[in-house]
């Protein structure tokens, strides 16, 4: 097996890193960590389920709260404990304002649409924030909108979207936030001490670095015990999936065992790290290296610092007749490195993860990678059409 927490860049040997937003490069360890099966009803393996459980409650400074958060954990992708979150917790007469600039706030509101949920997109476009100032309007003047829920970094494009204030209008309001932090879990903060929320979800295979295959919920007590019986689904309710964890300590259907370890052992290596303040320097030092190497190249990223996540940077794609995104990809890849299309509807893009196993010196190699696959292709100039820019004004 190939070291991959002191990776040779250009080891033939290696996989590609995984320059996406999850699945991720993951390290040995955690990777070795599932070469042991267990058994989902044994004292070793409920051990570690509580361990895990309790160390993602910590990393929201939830569990010395008055009333105190707790982790439920569910299988699948993100995706499921989405829809568990919404189904579980918006009851069947709420009604959710979902603001969207990108792909996961559209799919909230398909999943409330697709469980009969009453729903108000606030719809941005590809990447444009959503206001304060616009949430205050609607909220003022719908008084039957119960809950907002918003996605923290929009993958779809990497813009970080104002948590803070919009969660302070959604409490001065009386109305209750929803949180899907997938993709900022663990690296950006999410304090429940100082922001006021009601639930937050994640997934193992993000910024924590483990595997695909399950998510949890991190919901206030009161508010997950109030929510008895307002599922649309027996898998995806988060309530009982909860009660049946703190009577046997067990999972409630078949756990993923394997990545569960993985997650364990990938938490041990966050705590190692300095938890959230280490992987946040990482992730932001990463992301530095990459839109400084690109900028010289003559690349343009889609947002301004001011919005840019440490997590996925958008590029525009250079306007060069010689520039395929499909060439461009594979001569990347052959150099060792895999990166994510674009995700615009307007103007042609690529997109380049900062987050996993990765370090100062992949992302020099990268960068280094995509100049000589430029060369490759016969692209002179990287730079974007100006037409484009146009097209994507960076908001204020
Ligand atoms: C990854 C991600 C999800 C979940 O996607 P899955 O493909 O179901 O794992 C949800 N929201 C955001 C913001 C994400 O980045």
């Amino acid at each position: 097996m190939t070291s991959l927490s002191s990776p040779s860049v250009s080891h033939p040997l290696r996989d590609p890193y995984l320059l996406t937003p999850g699945p991720l490069t993951t390290s040995d360890r955690t990777k070795q960590a599932m070469l042991r099966d267990w058994g989902s009803w044994d004292g070793d393996f409920k051990a570690v389920t509580a361990r895990i459980r309790s160390r993602l409650v910590d990393i929201i400074g939830g569990g010395a709260l008055e009333d105190p958060f707790v982790c439920v954990p569910m299988q699948g992708s993100g995706s499921f404990v989405v829809e568990a979150m919404l189904g579980t917790l918006v009851p069947r007469d709420g009604k959710v304002l979902v603001p969207m600039n990108g792909a996961y706030g559209q799919r909230m509101v398909k999943s409330l649409t697709v469980m009969g949920r009453a729903v108000v997109p606030l719809d941005k476009g590809d990447y444009l924030p959503p206001t304060p100032e616009e949430i205050d309007r609607i909220l003022a003047n719908d008084p039957a909108i119960t809950h907002l829920a918003l996605v923290h970094c929009e993958t779809s494009s990497g813009i970080l979207n104002p948590l803070r204030a919009i969660a302070e209008v959604v409490a001065k309001h009386g109305r209750r936030l929803l949180i899907d932090a997938m993709s900022s879990f663990g690296a950006l903060s999410i304090d429940a001490r100082s922001l006021p929320f009601d639930a937050v979800v994640a997934s193992a295979n993000k910024c924590l670095e483990g595997v695909p295959g399950f998510g949890w919920a991190l919901v206030k007590r009161s508010v997950l015990e109030a929510a008895e019986g307002q599922a649309h689904s027996l898998t995806l309710d988060l309530h009982d999936q909860w009660r049946a964890m703190e009577a046997s300590g067990q999972w409630r259907f078949t756990p993923p065992t394997h990545v569960v370890v993985a997650l364990d052992a990938a938490l041990d290596q966050y705590l190692e790290e300095g938890g959230l303040l280490g992987r946040h320097a990482r992730y932001a030092h990463n992301r530095d290296i990459l839109v400084t190497g690109l900028e010289r190249q003559g690349f343009h990223p889609l947002l301004d610092s001011r919005w840019r996540s440490p997590i996925i940077v958008t590029f525009h794609s250079p306007a060069h007749p010689k520039f395929s995104f499909p060439a461009f990809y594979e001569a990347v890849k052959r150099r060792g490195f895999v990166l994510y299309p674009g995700k615009l509807t307007k103007v042609e893009s690529f997109r380049v993860g900062c987050i996993g196993q990765v370090f100062p010196e992949q992302m020099n190699a990268v960068v280094a990678a995509m100049g000589e696959a430029l060369t490759e292709l016969g692209v002179t100039d990287a730079s974007p059409d100006p037409a484009a820019l146009a097209a994507a004004p960076i908001p204020a």
